[in-house]
Parts: structure tokens; C-alpha cells; sequence
């Protein structure tokens, strides 16, 4: 079994919970479209629809995890 990588939990509502969700379409050929779900409710997606080889989907949800795990630093939110 191959070691997934880390998911920090979500931003909005801290739950470690989150899914992995793959939507396909066919035009022409299979394009696949990668999320991260939520159940607060936030959902993140590669903006484009991708070829579904296995080669772009892999690099689809590296992309999407890295997104997924940059956070802003939050700062100043004591301040009132
Ligand atoms: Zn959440």
C-alpha cells in the first residue's frame, strides 16, 4: 500500500476528515478533474479539466494537495 501524503486538516473548521472526490467527463477522450472535500462544505478543485492518464492525474492531485496545504499566515486577529 502506498503511503498517502499529508493532508493538513481543514482551514475553516479543523476537521482531518477530508475526501478526495474525482469527477470524469467525455469529450473526446476522458478528462478528469480532481477536489478536496470537506464536510464543512469547503470544496477544492483544479481549475481545468486534465486528460485522465494516470501521469496527469498524479501531478493533478500533487498540485491540488500542495494548494490544499499552503496556508496564510494569520496575524494581528488579538489585536481587538
Ligand atoms: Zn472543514
Amino acid at each position: 500500500m502506498m503511503t498517502e501524503p499529508l493532508l493538513l486538516p481543514c482551514p475553516f473548521c479543523g476537521s482531518p476528515d477530508l475526501a478526495w472526490h474525482e469527477e470524469y467527463e467525455r469529450s473526446g477522450a476522458y478528462r478528469s478533474r480532481m477536489s478536496i472535500m470537506c464536510g464543512c462544505g469547503v470544496k477544492m478543485m483544479t481549475e481545468h479539466w486534465n486528460s485522465a492518464t494516470k501521469a496527469l492525474r498524479n501531478s493533478q492531485r500533487n498540485a491540488i494537495r500542495a494548494r490544499w496545504n499552503n496556508r496564510a499566515a494569520i496575524e494581528n486577529l488579538d489585536d481587538e
